[in-house]
């Protein structure tokens, strides 16, 4: 469970070509950081990989099934967005059990993921609060929680950090590093931040105007970068 397969992937708006092909595996269980500057396609890469935007051209594997066509529903992933995108009027509880209520699952086994997501989480004294009486970490947590109660075959992070401070974006990414940890399911993670992508990647896929520069583990990518920007961008001394 959890294997990506990308193959010939090419995605454009109109005339615009934003992704020309990539082909890309990511394995059961991997950490993989797609990271480069703003406006070269993590997003959109992202956003095709869980079906809420169509591909222009190429073929989406999931576990071994071609997912090309398959709405975001049945991919058997789940995007964890920022904290923001909680409804403030719902108590955690409610938010954490939104997608399954969607789903029409039952309110004993709704109840049980729940638990059980708070319990990994350390939210399960705040299942009560409203997301405003939560601090930011917390708040990024529950939005996490959600993603957890799916129990998807991989979790896709889009900058979920991005609006935290500086201290406590630091805190978060070790929790996601431990969540990653205790779950081992696949997490694809979205960032700009080169930090952010070498404390926590299995594999950093480097992406620039819509092309992978260089797929490799962080030591890989500093020891041996394939080209000028990835040593630029990674920052180490090529
Ligand atoms: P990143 O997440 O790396 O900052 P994006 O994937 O958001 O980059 O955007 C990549 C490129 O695609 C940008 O040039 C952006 O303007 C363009 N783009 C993204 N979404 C759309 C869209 N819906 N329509 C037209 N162009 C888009
Ligand atoms: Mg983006």
């Amino acid at each position: 469970m959890g294997q990506i397969v990308l193959t010939k992937v090419r995605k454009a708006f109109g005339e615009v070509e934003v992704i020309p092909g990539i082909d890309l595996q990511i394995n059961d269980g991997e950490f993989v950081v797609f990271v480069g500057p703003s406006g070269c396609g993590k997003s959109t890469l992202l956003r095709l990989i869980a079906g809420l935007e169509d591909i222009s051209s190429g073929k989406i594997e999931i576990d071994g099934k071609d997912a090309t066509d398959a709405p975001p529903g049945k991919r058997g992933l789940a995007m964890v967005f920022q904290s923001y995108a909680l409804y403030p009027h719902m108590s955690v509880r409610k938010n954490i059990a939104f997608p399954l209520k969607m789903a029409g699952m039952s309110e004993a086994e709704q109840n049980a993921r729940i638990e059980n997501a708070a319990r990994v989480l350390n939210l399960s004294n705040y299942l009560d609060r409203r997301p405003g009486q939560l601090s930011g970490g917390q708040r990024q947590r529950v939005a996490i929680g959600r993603a957890i109660v799916r129990e998807p075959a991989a979790f896709l992070f889009d900058e979920p950090l991005s609006n935290l401070d500086a201290a406590l974006r630091v805190v978060m990414r070790q929790e996601i590093s431990e969540l990653h940890q205790k779950l081992k399911t696949t997490m694809i993670y979205v960032t700009h931040d080169q930090v952010e992508a070498m404390t926590m990647a299995d594999k950093i896929v480097v992406l620039h105007a819509g092309r992978v520069e260089q797929v490799g583990s962080p030591l890989e990518l500093y020891n041996a970068p394939a080209n000028l920007f990835v040593a630029g961008f990674i920052g180490s001394p090529k």
